[in-house]
């Protein structure tokens, strides 16, 4: 076991991830008696400890229906502020001064890329780099390239064993669950193959637009905001194999192993669109082709996959908020049993839902009442928040584990190096997006490439 963090650092602590995400986060580890040390907010801000208090309170507050306030001043005592210029060589003195104690420190980037190149200087300059570590989020660049450029940046203050990049997907009790669900279930890996899945599709769906970031969005795109680093994680858990033992490292070490074995995107089976008002919207570029849905075929070139199509989508003002990853296998080898009269015939589907009211859906097929000897579908449904109750938030457990030292849930430089790979050929593509309504399910050409999608339960 890893030494646990002594003190936590949040650089941009005026920013939204820190009041969205990580003070709700930081609330929770203490309310578990998993946080009690020194909380040092960064930023260029005046803010002083008690404004930095009351934002947090304000935060908290939002995130929870109810705040403990026992829970609350124990979490306001840690709390403290300083406010200085990423360039400024004393912003460091004064945070080194402060975690003259701390023997191991750990630090987010809560922060725009651009400026992680000056902080790791920064904390390098005054010894911090060597006892901390450091946590970064996406975006990891903007493609292969700035991809490793940001790890030399971070590698040139960060040992490797000190670096910690989010992807919040691998945080998410529901995506973890895939995995779960894969290896420790005996009844359905004989049939994780080729032979049995027709096709797997992953939907990531959002029912609101750029919620007033669009100026930010313009500049990312869908491919680059979640099929690069979210879809592609769903996927691995679903197509990987079974690592060679429970540790990290074999775990991370199959994780890249699938990757690797992805084909580059083609442009040929891409749809990407826009949809309609997007280009009114405050700083947008008026001919920007930034696609705001995009829709492709991967393929996984290994004897397990051979064939197997997996069909992504994922895009903004769709009809509703899911994420969802749909199996559907084959159908029996022979048609013994037709489909009820009328219906076309079904496949057996496994719906892992990955959001909102997680859970999994089985359908199969049953009798149909009557004298007729036909089948029609019904679902074995589970709700995982009613089966198993309240499950941790991401941000919680990645704090906790970075705290920990402990790097399962983290992604590795070359699982992001192998995404940038993945989606390259679709990067900024010169083809016209094609526009599609809000409220709907992304442009027609994107309906013909899955030939027939499942849609999400919403
Ligand atoms: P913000 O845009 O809210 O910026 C965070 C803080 O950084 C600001 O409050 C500001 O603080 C400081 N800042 C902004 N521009 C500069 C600059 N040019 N130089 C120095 N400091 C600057 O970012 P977010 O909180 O949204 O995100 C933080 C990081 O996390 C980013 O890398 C982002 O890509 C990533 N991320 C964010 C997510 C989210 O949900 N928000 C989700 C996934 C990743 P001040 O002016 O007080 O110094």
């Amino acid at each position: 076991m890893h030494m646990r963090s002594d003190a936590v650092v949040l650089f941009g602590v005026t920013g939204d991830l820190v009041s969205k995400k990580l003070f709700p986060a930081l609330y929770e580890l203490t309310r578990r008696d998993r946080l009690d040390v020194p909380v040092i907010g960064v930023a260029r801000s005046p803010w002083d400890d008690q404004q930095l208090v009351t934002m947090a309170r304000k935060s908290v507050t939002e995130a929870n229906d109810e705040i403990d306030d026992e829970t609350f001043d124990r979490l306001a005592d840690n709390l403290s502020m300083i406010s200085g210029n990423y360039a400024d060589p004393a912003t460091y003195e004064r945070l080194a001064e402060r975690l003259r104690d701390a023997e191991r420190p750990v630090f987010y980037l809560a922060i725009p890329p651009a400026v992680f190149g000056s902080v790791v200087e920064g904390l390098a300059a005054v010894g911090l780099a060597d006892r901390g570590r450091v946590i970064v989020e996406k975006p990891f660049g903007r493609d292969l390239e700035s991809s490793r450029e940001l790890d030399r940046t971070l590698g040139a203050a960060f040992a490797p064993e000190r670096v910690f990049r989010i992807d919040h997907y691998l945080g998410k009790e529901a995506v973890e669950g895939l995995y779960a669900f894969r290896f420790a279930n005996r009844l359905f890996e004989p049939l994780w193959n080729n032979e049995h899945i027709d096709n797997i599709q992953v939907t990531l769906a959002e029912g609101f637009g750029t919620q007033g970031r669009a100026g930010f969005y313009d500049t990312v795109g869908a491919t680059r905001d979640v099929l690069q680093n979210h879809i592609l994680q769903v996927v691995a858990l679903i197509a990987m194999e079974a690592p060679a033992s429970e540790d990290t490292v074999a775990f991370r070490e199959a994780e890249a192993a699938v990757l690797r074995q992805i084909a580059p995107l083609s442009p040929q089976s891409t749809v990407r669109g826009q949809y309609a008002g997007y280009r009114d919207e405050p700083g947008v570029a008026p001919d920007s082709n930034t696609e705001t849905f995009v829709a492709t075929r991967l393929t996984v070139d290994s004897p397990r996959w051979a064939g197997v199509p997996f069909y992504l989508r994922t895009g903004k003002s769709l009809p509703g908020t899911a994420t969802e990853v749909v199996v559907e296998f084959k159908q029996p080898q022979r048609s013994l049993i037709p489909a009820e009269r009328g219906t076309a015939t079904a496949a057996n589907l496994l719906r892992f839902r990955l959001g909102r009211g997680d859970g999994i859906t089985m359908s199969i097929q049953a009798k149909s009442p009557g004298a007729e000897v036909a089948s029609r579908p019904v679902d074995l449904s589970v709700d995982f928040g009613a089966a198993l109750g309240r499950r941790q938030e991401a941000y919680e457990r990645l704090l906790d584990d970075a705290m920990d030292g402990q790097h399962l849930r983290f992604a590795r430089a070359e699982t992001i190096e192998q995404e940038w790979r993945i989606v390259e050929p679709i990067l900024d593509l010169p083809t016209p997006v094609r526009s599609y309504e809000k409220g709907s399910w992304g442009p027609a050409d994107a309906d013909a490439l899955a030939g027939g999608w499942h849609v999400p339960d919403l």
